[in-house]
């Protein structure tokens, strides 16, 4: 029954609706607003609001939970606004996000703020506002004569940006000014979401309808131009283009203006047309990414191929998750297709992620051939509109499978049925900064289980952790052993660098034996790869006198010369400066180049080899957007004979011509400081040697060493991936290594070299106090001890693998943190947690 005052409620009445919204503010929790009525409709979880935080700012969040309890210390401000009519984050994502910032030890905001692509990224200008509440006649601070302009400004247009501010007072030092004002109560500042995404339009032109429905109006038309050839022939030309006899009244969509005036016409003439009455311009949102037709049929599998599907079938009625262990060129992705098909028919969602999509371009193209435009491409070179136009494609249906990048896991999926993760043994895989600090792949198998899908995990090399969950049983566990069409697998030679004294006659640090299969390979037309993990000319020059080597500013590293820029480069921080003519220690002018990096090799085999085309692909070549695939075009098409590269090359690539693949520096590979270094060791040269011999030739691998008598080198050109794994589980089992326990590493980051060591030495203390099955190991100077001058302390957890004990170690970590943050003398210090790091 309703009440007898129901009317006389006044809408701003206190609602009974709270909704706790995720706020990109480094602070672990959501808030709580007010729903005001007149947004109640609107308002679900995952829609973008505009609320105001703390006294002065105005932010954009999403609503993370709808509910009806009002905040217990405060009073729950309204929410001022909605983005969203249908909201851009679906309540599984949520979940998810929520998942990961526990997980990895991170606040939501962080999470989101990865999650959503810049386009639908909410802050984009800082502007401001009058405060309602200000009061000029009774303030009780005098406002200045900048000041006022500033508020006069307001008082007219209700709010102006920064850059306005800059044009009224005619100067770029406006801050002061704002601040003062944020002070003195007399104005909001808040971040004006203006959409950044932008939708494409074209503009076209039809013939108005009713002109069409008129019977005989055309001829009518027709005839009354007699006078004008310019408009005639513009009609005319429309009428050769566009059907108009037959066209059905809803699809009259005319021709592109840019196609209707051909060269000659006259755009005036068109616009006396559209004046007259006969024509009309539209405009019509376009797609920015490109359409492409499937042109192909998925392939026949091979007898193998059909075992290994009809497995992963079986194995899929009782177990989430599956171990596709394939050597390279057996043909996975071929069974991935077959599933990708099951799956999307089923009318269910597909992703497939790769370690970095610019590398593997291959395989995108081939899966474009089958799925073509129900396939959507997600990746970090695509611009801000582009991502966004996959992102609304997942919600509206259009892109049942998406491949991407790992940050593709946070599309708006709301019916996962099945995640692949190609080459799940990839590093890259982790992200290593900002926060959250993820592993792309065990996040996969997480989003499946909230999606109750199922994952698969391909590797021709599996990383320990999944490997052991196939072997003990927790995964399926699929083995493909033998190359598509049974192409052979390569010839491995060990090549002693120092047993090869005979250095060619430039001293390079090459072997007779790599020289010499290069050679052959020149000359019976076949192509090379020689791998070197390492851009740059050289890692540092040194000066013969006195030893000074370049060093950069910042960073505790040495800078790698770049000979064609010529330039000492900081790897981590991107700091340059010129090289040197002579010492600046001693004014020696006897500066060596000391190791090799790619771009020495390229030059060095081109002296050695003049005749061959050589090509170099690393960071260095392939910025811009289409720098990688122009390399990948020119090796493909033979325009190339030898390609020197970094890791780039070592993934997804399938030459038939290639047969000589040279790991430059095999012990550079193994010599990394870390406990997973033999692990990367055996993946990196497997994965390289596998783009060798994927034809009908067979393909050799030369693995350039100076200490060639150690044991993994047996192990990798045998292949006994098991022989290895189980002798380095063995180790890391007796010294406390993943996977037997979990790795937590903490960096204490400080300007201050004294307070970055003691403010960890401080948590390390609190830390060793929580109680939980633990070893802390540290703190210590990280390997680099300083990056763009912050000095860096890590401390190492070894954490009890089950997940209550993790739980109550993480909570307590950050209780901790926030702690400190609040009140100690570290409060200053930047503490950065890595959970699971690589
Ligand atoms: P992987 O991903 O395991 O390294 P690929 O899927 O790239 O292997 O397969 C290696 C090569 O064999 C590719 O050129 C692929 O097109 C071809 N291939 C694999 N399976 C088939 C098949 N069933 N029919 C035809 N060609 C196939
Ligand atoms: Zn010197
Ligand atoms: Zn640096």
């Amino acid at each position: 029954m309703e009440s007898l005052f129901g009317n006389l409620e006044p809408l701003t009445h206190t609602p009974n609706k709270f909704a706790d919204i995720i706020l990109p503010v480094p602070i672990p929790r959501m808030f709580t607003y007010a729903i005001p009525r007149e947004f109640l409709e609107q308002i679900s979880i995952g829609s973008r609001v505009i609320v105001q935080f703390g006294k002065k700012k105005i932010l954009t969040g999403i609503v993370g939970k709808v509910h009806a309890n009002p905040p217990s210390a405060y009073e729950a401000k309204p929410i001022f606004d909605v983005l969203d009519e249908q909201p851009s984050v679906n309540p599984m994502q949520i979940q998810f996000w929520s998942w990961m910032a526990d997980y990895y030890c991170c606040d939501l905001g962080e999470v989101m703020h990865a999650a959503l692509p810049a386009g639908l990224r909410l802050s984009s200008e800082s502007r401001i506002q009058l405060n309602p509440e200000f009061d000029p006649e009774n303030s009780q601070y005098p406002i200045d004569p900048r000041e006022n302009k500033i508020l006069e400004a307001l008082e007219n247009a209700g709010e102006i940006s920064y850059s306005d501010c800059e044009v009224i007072l005619e100067t770029k030092t406006i801050l002061p000014i704002i601040k003062s004002l944020v002070a003195k109560e007399a104005i909001l500042v808040f971040e004006k979401i203006q959409e950044k995404y932008t939708p494409k339009k074209v503009s076209r032109i039809r013939i108005q309808q009713k002109v069409l429905e008129e019977k005989g109006k055309l001829q009518e038309i027709f005839d009354s131009l007699g006078k004008s050839p310019k408009q005639e022939s513009i009609l005319l030309k429309y009428l050769q283009e566009v059907p108009v006899l037959n066209q059905p009244e809803r699809n009259n969509r005319g021709i592109e203006k840019s196609k209707l005036l051909s060269e000659g016409d006259s755009p005036s003439s068109l616009k006396t047309l559209i004046k007259n009455g006969i024509f009309e311009a539209f405009e019509e949102i376009v797609s920015r990414i490109d359409s492409i037709e499937a042109t192909r049929e998925s392939v026949e599998l091979s007898s193998e191929q059909k075992r290994a599907l009809s497995e992963i079938k079986d194995h899929f009625e009782d177990k989430q998750t599956v171990l596709l262990q394939g050597i390279t060129g057996s043909g996975k992705t071929e069974i991935y297709v077959k599933l990708i098909q099951e799956a999307i028919e089923s009318g269910s969602q597909a992703l497939l992620l790769l370690p970095e999509i610019a590398l593997t371009t291959q395989i995108v193209s081939r899966l474009k051939q089958v799925f073509g435009d129900r396939m959507g491409v997600y990746h970090s070179k695509y611009s801000d509109n582009e991502r966004v136009e996959v992102w609304n494609g997942v919600i509206q249906g259009r892109f049942p499978f998406v491949v991407g990048v790992r940050s593709s896991l946070f599309l708006p999926f709301d019916s996962l049925g099945l995640i692949i993760v190609d080459e799940e043994h990839e590093a890259s895989y982790k992200q290593f900064d900002p926060a959250p600090r993820f592993q792309a792949r065990d996040s996969a198998i997480m989003l499946s289980y909230f999606h109750q899908a199922k994952t698969i995990l391909g590797s021709a090399t599996p990383s320990f952790e999944s490997y052991s969950n196939a072997r003990n049983g927790k995964y399926g566990h699929v083995i493909l052993d033998k190359r598509y069409k049974d192409a052979k697998l390569p010839d491995f030679h060990l090549s002693s660098l120092s047993e090869d004294k005979r250095k060619n006659l430039l001293k390079l640090d090459t072997t007779r034996l790599l020289r010499e299969k290069i050679q052959q390979a020149l000359d019976s037309n076949q192509q090379v790869l020689i791998f070197q993990n390492r851009r740059g000319y050289s890692p540092y020059i040194q000066c013969e006198s006195c030893g000074w080597t370049g060093q950069c500013i910042q960073c505790d590293v040495s800078l790698t010369y770049h000979q064609f820029t010529s330039e000492l480069r900081c790897h981590y921080c991107g700091y340059k400066e010129e090289v040197p003519t002579a010492c600046p220690q001693c004014g020696s002018g006897d500066l060596k180049t000391m190791g090799m990096g790619t771009e020495q090799i390229e030059e060095s085999l081109s002296l050695l080899f003049p005749e061959a085309r050589i090509g170099r692909m690393d960071l260095d070549t392939t910025r811009s957007k289409h720098g990688y695939q122009r390399i990948l075009d020119e090796f493909a098409h033979g325009h190339l004979d030898i390609l020197v590269g970094t890791q780039m090359i070592s993934k997804g690539l399938d030459f038939e011509r290639v047969t000589v693949v040279g790991i430059w520096d095999g012990d550079r590979i193994l010599n990394f400081p870390d406990f997973r270094s033999g692990e990367r060791a055996f993946q990196q040269i497997t994965q390289v040697a596998g783009r060798a011999g994927r034809g009908n030739a067979k393909g050799d691998v030369i693995i350039q060493s100076r200490k060639p008598d150690q044991h993994i080198y047996d192990q990798i050109i045998k292949g006994d991936f098991d022989e290895f794994y189980l002798q380095e589980m063995h180790d890391r089992k007796q010294f406390f290594y993943p996977p037997y326990v979990k790795l937590i590493k903490i960096t204490a980051r400080h300007q201050d070299y004294k307070t970055a060591e003691q403010g960890a030495i401080f948590l390390h203390n609190k830390m060793s106090q929580i109680d939980a099955k633990k070893i802390l190991l540290g703190p210590e100077k990280a390997l680099i001890g300083k990056i763009k001058n912050q000095y860096q302390f890590e401390t190492l957890i070894k954490l009890d693998r089950s997940g209550a004990i993790q739980n109550h170690f993480k909570k307590e970590l950050r209780r901790i943190i926030d702690q400190i943050k609040i009140d100690s003398p570290y409060k200053s210090v930047r503490y950065v947690i890595d959970v699971d790091p690589n």
